[in-house]
């Protein structure tokens, strides 16, 4: 017997005639009544992106396709609270068994491609650390499906890694593996503090600097924060983009904040902590959720 990967309850596991003919096809880790809280996108949809309940294409498609940027998603279920609240267990708390749930669905649709090669998107090396797992690859692992992993496909293998995670030692590192006046292109995020004008002055190479994405902030309702918060003795925060977005949420109500701690994962998160009027109690001293929490219990 196995229990629902979401509310624990036993799963009612008859096997059907077909089913054991069928031995390959993966079994339910979740309850029906949990899976039903997971709403799939209905047909009435955007052909482009699958945004729910509309027929035509949808008005950002529309901008896209007139900047000649050509959109094609294929999704099947709408962001609800419940797929919400599995996201930020299975992507924020690390809970790897949970990349099960999903298996069947991921099954039956990915079936279709089958003369595809499948590349799941990278994470950040800072993600993948605190994770401990790529949370897309993990889905597609429990598949069983062939995939790539996109930069073995690209054959890119990094010849380092800094010790620290900060765009400042990525710079400073790969001068020992470059030469004066090399082209160093850094792919990073909007909100990166890649300074190229002073690494180019500092380290006599040429950095340029690609944005390859932009970093969305959530507001979260004041209320859920202090409901959320009620509890909480030490607020951790992993990114500065994080703290950003958790003190617009805060709505200028620093009283909420009382007598708790505040830990911070790295220099750059605290620089932002403090400027944005906050105290920090504890900094890792490895830039990972591990180092933080090393910090924390010592
Ligand atoms: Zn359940
Ligand atoms: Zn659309």
């Amino acid at each position: 017997m196995n229990n629902c990967l979401l509310c624990e309850s036993l799963l009612d596991e008859k096997l059907t005639f077909c089913d054991l003919l069928n031995l390959k096809k993966p079994k339910a880790k979740a309850c029906d009544a949990c899976f039903e809280k997971f709403q799939r996108i209905s047909a009435q949809h955007c052909p482009k992106c699958y945004r729910d309940g509309i027929d035509e294409i949808c008005i950002d498609c529309d901008v896209w396709t007139k900047k000649g940027k050509e959109v094609c998603h294929k999704s099947c279920f709408v962001y609800n609270e419940a797929m919400k609240d599995f996201f930020s267990q299975y992507k924020f708390q690390g809970d790897y068994a949970l990349s099960s749930v999903f298996t069947e669905v991921l099954h039956q649709e990915l079936k279709n491609y089958s003369d595809y090669t499948l590349v799941p998107i990278p994470v950040s090396v800072e993600k993948y650390q605190a994770r401990g797992f790529n949370q897309v690859t993990a889905f597609l692992e429990c598949t069983k499906l062939k995939f790539k992993e996109i930069l073995e496909k690209y054959k890119i293998v990094p010849d380092f890694v800094p010790n620290e995670y900060l765009v400042d030692k990525l710079a400073e590192e790969v001068v020992k593996y470059t030469d004066e006046n090399d082209n160093i292109l850094i792919v990073t995020s909007d909100i990166s503090p890649c300074d190229t004008d002073k690494y180019n002055s500092l380290y006599k190479r040429n950095y340029e600097k690609v944005v390859a994405y932009n970093t969305k902030k959530l507001k979260v309702d004041r209320k859920k924060v202090h409901e959320t918060l009620k509890d909480v003795d030490i607020i951790t925060f992993l990114s500065s983009s994080t703290v950003e977005a958790f003190y617009e949420s805060l709505d200028g109500d620093f009283f909420i904040l009382g007598d708790k701690k505040i830990a911070s994962i790295g220099p750059m998160t605290s620089e932002t902590i403090r400027r944005l009027g906050m105290k920090v109690d504890y900094e890792a001293e490895k830039y990972t959720a591990d180092g933080l929490l090393d910090v924390i219990f010592k």
